[in-house]
């Protein structure tokens, strides 16, 4: 299984509770998939992915926001051996209506390019259109090869507003036109950054490993010189505030901790080298080394609870 099919086999499980961001993630999907047909003036639509979980989670975005019938075809493709999922709406006037609701077609049934603010205004739904958007057309290379994430899309506004939209969370893309528009990725440190912002932390867990080995190899010179029964030391207490910030998002999820302990959460996952007094100098506003000490063991605490089953 490639990487960039764990990554959304992994966000395909993740189900937003909050209808605004159900309604942000499936809009991105069907921006990303969709295509409008025209039968006798009225709209058809179809979505196709090679993904079941994908198609799974768009059916059940689609029933928790409407009551549409829609039909799911699996085709093998003839090329690949691989099936497509269609997922195919006739024309019916709720099709209308809850594209409208998703801001992909105007109240005149006009399609609209890039993004409708108020689609995004919130956090939680910026996030959940990003998880949403690379679902419907992400694709993601395995690090132990190359380091490149990439959205495409055929729509130029769009294109400008989903850069814009990752601006917001620091996360800084180029795009680049060949056929399609390509919204890109080439530095770890940034793909790691979209990876754990929209909660595919299995992925981040299994980059860092790889990146951890790849770069304890190219470093051995410096290691050489290094005291290794520290670092082992450090790279381990990493590894295991890691894994207990795995579990929590696992079990209750990041979103379940106050503001502050979040913070040091995810700043751990998208910085897993730095050292704790660095950790709180990424903060905003900065912590002390032992305010961020004192997090931490509160995070070890909560893991511990949730492992003991509390
Ligand atoms: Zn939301």
């Amino acid at each position: 299984m490639s990487f960039s099919t764990q990554v959304k086999n992994e966000l395909a499980r993740l189900q937003p509770n909050k209808r605004c961001c159900q309604r942000a993630e499936l809009s991105a999907i069907l921006r990303m998939d969709g295509t409008f047909h025209i039968r006798n003036g009225a709209f058809a639509f179809h979505t196709l992915t090679e993904n079941a979980a994908v198609a799974r989670k768009t059916l059940k975005l689609f029933s928790s926001l409407s009551d549409i019938k829609l039909r799911l075809d699996v085709k093998r493709s003839i090329f690949q051996k691989a099936n497509d999922y269609i997922l195919y709406i006739s024309p019916q006037p709720e099709l209308n209506r809850i594209l409208t609701d998703l801001e992909i077609l105007n109240a005149d049934r006009q399609i609209i390019y890039g993004i409708v603010p108020d689609l995004v205004r919130r956090s939680c739904c910026a996030i959940t259109y990003l998880r949403g958007a690379f679902l419907g057309g992400g694709f993601i290379n395995d690090p132990r090869k190359k380091y490149h994430f990439e959205l495409t899309t055929d729509d130029s506004q769009f294109a400008l507003d989903l850069k814009d939209l990752l601006e917001r969370f620091e996360i800084n893309a180029k795009i680049f036109q060949k056929r399609k528009y390509v919204i890109y990725l080439k530095e770890a440190e940034q793909i790691l950054r979209f990876l754990a912002l929209v909660g595919a932390f299995n992925a981040v867990f299994k980059w860092e490993d790889i990146r951890i080995l790849k770069e304890m190899r190219n470093q051995v010179n410096r290691l050489v010189n290094c005291d290794t029964a520290n670092l082992n030391k450090v790279v381990e207490a990493t590894l295991a505030q890691i894994s207990d910030i795995t579990l929590i998002e696992e079990g209750v999820s990041l979103y379940s901790l106050s503001k502050g302990l979040r913070e040091v959460a995810q700043a751990r996952i998208q910085f897993p080298y730095v050292s704790l007094r660095e950790l709180g100098e990424l903060c905003n506003p900065p912590l002390s080394k032992s305010a961020v000490y004192h997090r931490m063991r509160r995070l070890n605490q909560i893991a511990n609870n949730l492992r003991e089953g509390k």
